[in-house]
């Protein structure tokens, strides 16, 4: 039985005005609107009131309340999703955490931070930076900890330091009953039972909502460079990820560019790329002859695999520069088509499977003649294939396009989504990726949300069937 909500009535109103004060809670259409939709493709939805909590407790109380009165609670952290996860869309309760942003303590000496959801990872390493260390997790937008954590965001580092779920210890967790509980501990190594931990990381505020975290940091390196080489074929670039992954150097950030794409990124001021199939990528070391040794080493890489050119730096502002053009790929993309809306999708596979994947999407542009853009964190694995559309046939040609692709990572062994999550729109490949797992997952939602308030329409398919009473 699909479950079925009621409406946010006056009486509800007042009761979550006086959980959350007069100053935390509006029904006005500025704020409903502004909470209405992330940075995705997928339609608005309004919630019918949005609150921003100040406490883990105000959130538990509010929970109990939506929970008895069956009334939806969707999670906002700043909305720079790109699957729609955070979207409220059968209304009720938004609960956004813009005003839970507050460093709880910074444990220097154990390389972690205690921290609330509602934090902006690049605000948090802005304050960590007088420690000498920063939490490595980095999607290009500010997202907020408790974002991350939900929909265990990954970016540009992940290759070396892991994706949001290797970078969290410990969690505060608001369950939909109103029940707070601490999952994992503040110790690296954890063996306690079952690892609810990862549970909720990635669960898009479907099984709980977070209000605590701590999160395991690495000391800002000492060095840093950045290395760029082009190459005359997609295929060559993406052999050459293989090789530099194969050959025992750690690369921090290794992403593969297409022609197209560094074309639009050198727009960007200070920005000059040739219009070539490109490797971005960054190393940390030490010493400067760490450094040196591993960018004369990933060079005779590049050129033993054909690169047409390799340039690297030491110098940090060209370096930011660089990294700058790259975070606002989306954008610059955006702001260069501004008739079209933009669908990316985010699969990945093992790495080995990359370049027969990455071939499959170019083959696809001239069969399917459909128009698309790549860009992606090669060195794990992951492309984000960008499509353009203006209508809605070219949204299901489009959409045409992005299942084979889906359904080719999933036969290479790899997933519908890398690091965006499934929210909206990817909710229909979840079959196909998890099998007779997804009823193990089914159980688990219907153990820990009876009645299907948090976040519906996300995740499970059969959630997108929810009613309104
Ligand atoms: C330009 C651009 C580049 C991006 N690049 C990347 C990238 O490289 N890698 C990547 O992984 N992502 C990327 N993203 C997507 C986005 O930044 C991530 O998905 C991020 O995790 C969203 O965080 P947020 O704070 O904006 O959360 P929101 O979008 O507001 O919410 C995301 C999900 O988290 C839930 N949620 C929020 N707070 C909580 C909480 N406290 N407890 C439980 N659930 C909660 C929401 O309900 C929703 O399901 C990019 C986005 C943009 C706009």
């Amino acid at each position: 039985m699909p479950p079925v909500f009621q409406s946010v009535t006056p009486e509800i109103i007042t009761r979550l005005t006086a959980i959350f004060g007069a100053e935390n809670i509006s029904t006005t259409q500025a704020d409903i609107d502004l909470h209405a939709r992330d940075q995705s493709f997928h339609h608005a939805a309004p919630a019918e009131v949005v609150v921003w909590p100040d406490s883990a407790e105000q959130v538990a109380v509010a929970l109990k309340l939506a929970n008895e009165a069956r009334i939806p609670v969707t999670a906002w952290g700043v909305g720079t999703g790109l699957e729609g996860n955070s979207i409220p869309i059968f209304g009720g309760v938004l609960m956004s955490f813009e005003r839970m942003t507050r460093i709880v303590e910074v444990h220097a000496d154990d390389f972690q931070v205690t921290v609330q959801p509602g934090i902006g990872h690049k605000d948090l390493n802005a304050q960590l930076a007088r420690y000498g260390l920063f939490f490595p997790p980095d999607p290009g937008a500010n997202a907020t900890i408790g974002g991350m954590l939900a929909n265990n965001a990954a970016g540009i580092r992940t290759v070396k330091y892991g994706a949001s779920k290797d970078n969290v210890l410990r969690m505060q967790v608001a369950l939909a009953d109103g029940r707070l509980i601490t999952v994992g501990s503040r110790s690296v190594k954890q063996a306690a039972g079952y690892d609810l931990l990862h549970l909720f990381v990635g669960s898009e505020g479907t099984l709980g909502i977070i209000t605590e975290a701590t999160l395991k940091l690495v000391p800002v390196p000492a060095l840093m460079s950045a290395a760029l080489a082009t190459f005359d074929s997609v295929q060559a670039a993406v052999e050459t990820v293989v090789a530099v992954r194969g050959s025992g150097l750690d690369p921090a950030a290794l992403e593969f560019i297409d022609a197209a794409h560094c074309k639009m990124l050198s727009t960007s001021d200070g920005v000059d790329l040739e219009e070539r199939p490109t490797l971005f990528m960054e190393f940390h070391a030490a010493q400067p002859e760490a450094l040196k040794a591993g960018l004369t080493m990933v060079k005779q890489i590049c050129e033993e695999m054909g690169a047409l050119s390799f340039r690297s730096t030491t110098d940090n502002a060209e370096r930011k520069q660089l990294w700058t053009a790259r975070h606002h790929s989306l954008e610059i993309m955006k702001r260069l088509h501004p008739d079209k809306k933009f669908f990316v999708n985010d699969v990945a596979v093992p790495i080995s499977a990359y370049p027969e994947l990455i071939g499959f999407v170019e083959d696809l542009r001239t069969a399917d003649g459909v128009k698309t853009y790549m860009i992606g964190h090669a060195g794990d694995g992951n492309i984000h294939v960008e499509f353009p559309f203006s209508d809605e046939a070219e949204y299901q040609k489009v959409m045409a396009t992005n299942g084979k692709i889906v359904m080719k990572a999933i036969e290479l062994g790899g997933t519908a989504t890398g690091e965006h999550g499934v929210g909206i729109g990817k909710m229909k490949y979840m079959p196909a990726e998890h099998g007779p797992a997804l009823d193990v997952m089914r159980t688990i939602k219907q153990s820990l949300d009876p009645n299907g308030i948090l976040n519906p329409g996300k995740v499970l398919p059969e959630t997108l069937e929810s009613t309104q009473a």
